[in-house]
C-alpha cells in the first residue's frame, strides 16, 4: 500500500496516546532531507509498521514510571526511516539484552509487570520482512532506547 509514513506515524502515536493516560509521549520529526510533497509516500505495509510501533510504545508505557516521558522520533535519512523510541523506565540488565528479541523470553528485572514475553520477537519479525535493523540501548535504571531503521523506495521509484 502506498502511505505517508510521517503522517501514518503521527496519526499512530496520538491513537496510543489515547490509550494511556499516565504518559506523555513527544513526537519528534528530524531530517536532513526537504520533505517535499509526495516523498515519503512510500509502498509499506500499514499492518506491519503498526505492529511495530505498538509493540514498543507499550513497552516503554509498561516498563516506565507514571509521568515519565517517551520519545518517539522519525527521523529520515539515507533512503532510511528511523523509528526510535526512549523510555526513562526500568532499563534492560546487560545480561538479558542478547535474548530478549527470543519468544518469550523476559528479563531478570520485571519484578510483578505481567507480560508474556512475545512483542519484541514480533517486532523483530515484522522488522525482518522489511529487511531493516533493529538495536538496542538500554540501561537498569536509566530507561531503554529502541531504535528501528527501515529502507525505503520513494513513490514511483
Ligand atoms: P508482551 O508479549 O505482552 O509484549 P513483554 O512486554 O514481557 O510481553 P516483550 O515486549 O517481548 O515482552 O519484551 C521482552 C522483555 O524485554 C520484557 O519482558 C522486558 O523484560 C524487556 N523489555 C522490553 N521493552 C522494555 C523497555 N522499554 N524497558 C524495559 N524492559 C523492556
Ligand atoms: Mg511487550
Amino acid at each position: 500500500e502506498e502511505l505517508d509514513i510521517i503522517s501514518f506515524c503521527l496519526r499512530l502515536k496520538e491513537q496510543i496516546e489515547t490509550t494511556t493516560t499516565k504518559h506523555t509521549i513527544k513526537f519528534s520529526l528530524n531530517t536532513s532531507e526537504p520533505i517535499l510533497d509526495n516523498t515519503y509516500v512510500i509502498q509499506f505495509d500499514p499492518k506491519i509498521i503498526r505492529q511495530i510501533l505498538t509493540n514498543l510504545l507499550s513497552n516503554a508505557i509498561k516498563y516506565s514510571p507514571e509521568n515519565s516521558l517517551i520519545n518517539l522520533s522519525l527521523n529520515i535519512k539515507n533512503d532510511k526511516f528511523i523509528l526510535k523510541i526512549k523510555d526513562a523506565g526500568i532499563g534492560i540488565p546487560e545480561a538479558d539484552q542478547i535474548n530478549l528479541f527470543a519468544s518469550f523470553y523476559r528479563a531478570s528485572n520485571v519484578g510483578s509487570i505481567s507480560g508474556t514475553g512475545l512483542g519484541l520477537a514480533i517486532v523483530k519479525k515484522c522488522v525482518d520482512l522489511h529487511k531493516g535493523d533493529i538495536e538496542l540501548d538500554s540501561k537498569v535504571g536509566k530507561g531503554t532506547t529502541i531504535t528501528v531503521s527501515i529502507p525505503y523506495s520513494k513513490s514511483g521509484e
